[in-house]
């Protein structure tokens, strides 16, 4: 947007262009949500190691305003790390319906992607992704913690574009 501003030197509109931003308030939204991502510590095997590392002086995944909670009440990602078992399926529902919207779920893992070498187990779910909305896979067994905070960042992007289109990407 082009603004002319009448009892101004073009010096000083040039300024003020330069420190005046026009944007609309679900951008806002997006932007500040993308920037203080609030996981809930999930880890049900040996991704967690991963995930716990990712927070380690070495990743320091606190410097993209990311802080692991341990309440689903406090949390606005759930990071499903590990193995996912058809006992523990009702209670990661349980948990996920605990969180307040807006919320997303990553998938941190070939477990918890697809089942990962438990795939043929009657007692694994294939995928957490039967029982919880996921919106960005991780693959690997395990990933390391750099991938984990690339899977985050790509969640980041997601959400502002979501805000910026208002549209749900899936
Ligand atoms: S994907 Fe591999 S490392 Fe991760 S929980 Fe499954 S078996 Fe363990």
């Amino acid at each position: 947007m082009d603004l002319k501003l009448y009892d101004v030197t073009d010096a000083e509109y040039e300024e003020i262009k330069q420190n005046i931003l026009f944007t609309s308030l679900e951008q806002v939204k997006g932007w500040a949500r993308s920037n203080s991502l609030w996981p809930m510590t999930f880890g049900l095997a040996c991704c967690a190691i991963e995930m716990m590392a990712s927070s380690s002086a070495h990743y320091d995944l606190d410097r993209f305003g990311t802080f692991y909670r341990n309440s689903p009440r406090q949390s606005d990602v759930m990071i499903v790390s590990g193995t996912v078992t058809k006992k523990m399926a009702p209670t990661v529902r349980r948990l996920y319906d605990q969180m307040a919207e807006p919320k997303w779920v990553i998938a941190m893992g070939s477990c918890a992607t697809a089942g990962g070498p438990y795939v043929k187990s009657y007692s694994v779910v294939k995928g957490v992704d039967q029982i919880i909305p996921v919106d960005v896979y991780i693959p690997g067994c395990p990933p390391n913690p750099a991938a984990l905070i690339y899977g985050i960042n790509k969640l980041k992007e997601k959400i502002r574009y979501e805000a910026k289109t208002g549209k749900r990407v899936i």
